[in-house]
């Protein structure tokens, strides 16, 4: 397929932009190129377009289970709401006094998100989880360093953590200690006790975590962190499994973050916007990124947390992302929401039920909303790894499941199926799994080959991530 700068010729464009009617200023250092953008007429730049989106695969077009990372149907009224142009007509240095209903929508996504997380305030700066991780640590260091205390260099984490929270450690400028997960895929709390001290920061956790158990001994792990002086982060990219149902805040967390994209129903996969809402517990209000939206006596303003640690983005954060976030658990209320992570729970257990007829599971018990598979077995019987199920998937109409990861599981795949799928697509994707399972013993070769319906096969991935080329040059 060709770029659009491949296409068109000179003299094609788009004549949407009336004439300019203020005077024309020239800058100091004038351009001595033209900009070499595409010509190319409205016709083509549509069917440009068109003809990517067609060569994707998104959750509009079938069967989406990449676990960890929740693609569930975005309802429509969604976007509606985010596109009325109250919200989308106005600009961050407007006053105040004009943007009162902007700021009346980050005041109520805070108090509904306070009280879904247990937490008592918000921040909706950051742009994504891995941001929000990052800004979560920093009240976690702002708290230690206000009290004097500035031993605490390290942050703990579970060896079956998302890569994001280790690097998020680094980048807030602590040193991580990992600690191993028991054979049941819980935090290994004697692990636990013996690399907590006086230097520790803090712990990160997922719960449930990325093999999609709930950890079991969640209250004492916060516990033996707290008895030690750390704070609990709790990464919230799970929260679907249990928002409504239990509450971060009561696990004994104090700061959390959302992925809004994930949980609360923004289409994402395509790099965003996103949105990593930090909420926290009082102690470390203080410290919140500002500006924040405060209810005064003549409405609402902005003011800055008294030892706020500054900015971590530009104006607000994507402010329409919260839009949506809002609009979905308004439209859900108070009932919908556990029942949408009941759900999510009731479709993993139900597949993860149907393939174990055939496929071996990473842990063996009743999972939280995804479930990992370890193909190992598979791979020594028939050659026939993770990534050539994976393949396989794809000609039937499925996008693969994460793969490889976490890494403490061999041949993994990682299924999640989300609450907003109906028993029959559930039933389909299982038979497409069984049937593939069987290929791999009938006709290995076959897998070996897949993907042959797609418009590319397999692709050097390696190669892509070794020597990405993200320029496209003219000549
Ligand atoms: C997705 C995810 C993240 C990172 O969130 P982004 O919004 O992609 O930055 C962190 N932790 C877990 C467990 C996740 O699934």
């Amino acid at each position: 397929m060709k770029l659009i700068f491949e296409k068109g010729a000179p003299g094609q464009h788009l004549s949407l932009m009336p004439p300019c009617d203020v005077p024309v200023v020239t800058p100091k250092r004038p351009r001595t190129e033209p900009l070499p953008l595409p010509h190319v007429s409205e016709t083509e730049l549509t069917r440009h377009y068109t003809a990517l989106a067609k060569r994707v695969h998104g959750v509009n077009d079938g069967f989406y289970p990449l676990g960890s990372c929740t693609m569930k149907y975005n309802p429509k009224i969604n976007e509606d709401m985010a596109a009325l142009p109250g919200f989308t007509q106005v600009h961050p240095l407007q006053p105040e006094e004009t943007v009162q209903g902007c700021m009346e929508v980050y005041a109520e996504a805070e108090r509904l998100l306070d009280e879904i997380t247990g937490m008592d305030a918000m921040t909706f700066q950051p742009a994504a989880g891995a941001h929000g991780e990052f800004t979560g640590l920093l009240l976690i260091k702002a708290y230690h360093h206000h009290r004097g205390d500035t031993a605490r260099t390290k942050i703990i984490v579970p060896d079956s953590a998302h890569g994001t929270n280790p690097a998020s450690a680094v980048m807030a400028g602590f040193s991580v200690v990992n600690i191993p997960s028991a054979p049941d895929g819980c935090v290994d709390v004697e692990a636990l006790k013996a690399a907590v001290g006086p230097d520790t920061a803090g712990l990160m956790l997922t719960n449930p975590n990325t093999v999609g158990i709930f950890d079991k001994n969640i209250l004492e792990i916060t516990r033996i962190v707290h008895e030690a002086g750390g704070l609990c982060y709790y990464d919230g990219a799970n929260l679907n499994a249990v928002m409504g149902v239990v509450r971060p805040g009561d696990m004994g967390f104090d700061v959390i973050h959302l992925n809004l994209h994930k949980t609360f129903s923004t289409p994402h996969g395509g790099g965003g916007p996103g949105s990593g809402a930090v909420g926290c517990k009082e102690i470390l209000r203080p410290f919140l990124p500002g500006p924040v939206v405060v209810k005064g006596e003549s409405g609402y303003h902005f003011e800055k947390p008294e030892h706020s640690i500054g900015r971590v983005k530009d104006f607000y954060g994507n402010f329409t992302v919260v839009v949506k976030a809002l609009t979905y658990i308004l439209t859900l209320g108070k009932e919908g929401i556990p029942e949408a992570a009941k759900n999510a729970v009731l479709n993993a257990n139900y597949m993860m039920k149907r393939l174990k007829e055939k496929y071996t599971m990473a842990y063996d018990e009743i999972c939280m909303h995804e479930f990992v598979m370890c193909l190992e077995d598979l791979k020594e019987e028939t050659g026939i790894s993770a990534m050539d199920i994976a393949k396989g998937l794809l000609d039937n109409g499925i996008h693969p499941p994460t793969m490889y990861f976490p890494l403490i599981v061999h041949e993994a795949l990682m299924i999640e199926p989300t609450e907003t799928e109906s028993k029959e697509t559930l039933d389909e994707a299982c038979d497409v799994f069984l049937k593939l399972w069987d290929l791999a013993h009938t006709n290995p070769q076959a897998l070996h080959d897949a993907p042959v319906t797609t418009p590319v096969r397999r692709l050097d991935e390696v190669g892509a991530a070794r020597n990405p080329v993200l320029r496209y040059t003219t000549e």
